[in-house]
């Protein structure tokens, strides 16, 4: 069945271009050219590639699709549509580079790729609309509010998980789709900018991101709670800016660059100890896209950007760091959870931490559920223009959420947390889904 979000992953008519425009077009493939060559087609990535176990065809594989980007360097395959189709079928997961016995960034090389493509015909309708709202923090402020106002006309509540359902279909969209509630008011504009800790204790940057700001806020104060709980000073940079991934994900290199540029500028004047986030996806942009993709071209921005992703630390293993011990924080009351591991927490090695902190946690017990670490199936817009294989993908995970018996599952990304809503109501299962940070900023709050 035809997704109706891929009508909007359509790419302007083809442009007659010199041999030398089409050369510069390529500079981004010639870029990963040598990375393209270290694949020796052993085929490993089939079993780890969400993509091609939805869709069981060799070019959504990333072996397929490394071949693809090798034969687009050269100049012996044409930018077509079927070029577009082929590289638009990866969720940027990483699991094919974290399992590649030859360390080959698959996810880097599909980024090249779409690069080179909106280079050659210019960005899709979706891509283009999708990259004036995220460098426009206003727009999307004024968005964000317009559409937890109006939400009530276009969506009816769905009572078991306080989660919004379309009343009718609307176009790109469909009406199965289960999405989560607006806030009424972003995160960034609850807060004072620094909130004073105790002297000698870290100074920590918060990178909030979008889906914490706007949607899941309770995020946002949970991390706060733990982080103050610490005894840490918390800086919320009021400047900071989308962290561009919605725009790699379509080849959107130039305003990638332009927030990468804008976050550096907002986090590297508080000089802070640790970058903190609490969103798989942004942490992934801040620790790995930043430097080894937008820094590519310009070593001093480079140099900047691998401060700032050395910096960088995820929410979890920071309190584990800095000694959150949940078991002092007194009793809790029993509540069994599952655990689901973030694609880009997981290519990180974060898994361990997230668990032992849970598991420590009074009243908590943790269940592992089968394929914990098989990816959700949301890939960022990857869901709104292959809604159907997103959905087929996450189809087992629900299944396994369902038969953990758990009363919540639990993740590190709000990304995650509304794809496994998603499913989950789609399935019918009324598990509920929660952050990491929520689970433990309750046991806090009891003692
Ligand atoms: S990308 Fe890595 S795992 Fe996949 S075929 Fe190439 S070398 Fe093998
Ligand atoms: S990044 Fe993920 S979806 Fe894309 S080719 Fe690799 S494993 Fe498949």
């Amino acid at each position: 069945m035809r997704c109706p979000g891929s009508a909007l992953y359509v790419y302007p008519r083809a442009r007659h271009a010199s041999p030398l425009q089409r050369q510069k077009t390529l500079d981004p493939l010639k870029r990963v050219e040598k990375e393209i060559k270290k694949c020796v087609k052993c085929g490993a990535c089939r079993a780890h590639c969400p993509a091609f176990a939805a869709i069981q065809r060799e070019p959504a594989v990333a072996r397929g699709k490394v071949a693809l980007a090798h034969h687009l360097a050269k100049g012996d395959v044409q930018l077509e549509d079927e070029t577009y189709s082929i590289m638009s079928k990866c969720l940027l997961c990483g699991s094919c580079a974290e399992k590649c016995p030859n360390d080959v960034p698959t996810d880097e090389i599909v980024i090249a790729a779409r690069e080179a493509l909106a280079r050659e015909r210019g960005l899709t309708t979706f891509h283009k609309a999708v990259g004036r709202i995220i460098r426009n923090r206003k727009a999307m402020n004024m968005g964000g509010l317009a559409a937890a106002i109006l939400g009530p006309i276009f969506f009816r509540k769905v009572p078991q998980t306080s989660g919004l359902r379309l009343r009718f279909p609307l176009p790109f969209l469909g009406g199965k789709r289960h999405v989560p509630q607006l806030a009424k008011k972003p995160f960034l504009s609850r807060h004072p900018e620094v909130i004073p800790g105790e002297p000698g204790k870290p100074r920590i940057v918060y990178f909030v991101g979008c889906m914490t700001n706007f949607v899941y806020t309770e995020i946002g104060e949970a991390a706060l709670a733990l982080f103050r709980h610490l005894g840490c000073t918390v800086i919320i940079p009021r400047d900071q800016q989308c962290c561009g991934l919605p725009g790699m994900s379509g080849g959107d290199m130039e305003t990638v660059r332009e927030l990468a540029e804008r976050n550096l500028a907002a986090i590297e004047k508080h000089n802070p100890d640790y970058v903190m986030t609490a969103c798989a996806t942004c942490g992934g942009a801040l620790h790995k896209f930043y430097p080894a993709v937008v820094g590519k071209r310009n070593p001093e921005l480079h140099a900047r950007l691998q401060a700032l992703a050395d910096k960088t630390v995820d929410a979890a293993v920071l309190l584990q760091k800095l000694g959150l011990n949940p078991e002092e924080t007194g009793a809790g009351e029993a509540f069994s959870i599952t655990y689901h591991d973030p694609c880009h927490l997981r290519t990180r090695n974060i898994t361990k931490q997230p668990r032992e902190l849970l598991r420590a946690a009074p009243g908590v017990e943790l269940t592992e559920m089968e394929g914990a670490d098989r990816c959700c199936g949301l890939g960022g817009t990857f869901n709104v223009y292959h809604y159907e294989t997103s959905m087929n993908i996450n189809a087992p995970k629900a299944a396994a959420i369902a038969k953990s018996g758990a009363e919540a599952v639990v993740t590190g990304c709000p990304g995650c947390m509304m794809q496994l809503a998603d499913g989950l109501q789609q399935s019918g299962c009324k598990t509920r889904v929660m952050h990491t940070l929520e689970i433990l900023a309750r046991r806090i709050k009891r003692t």
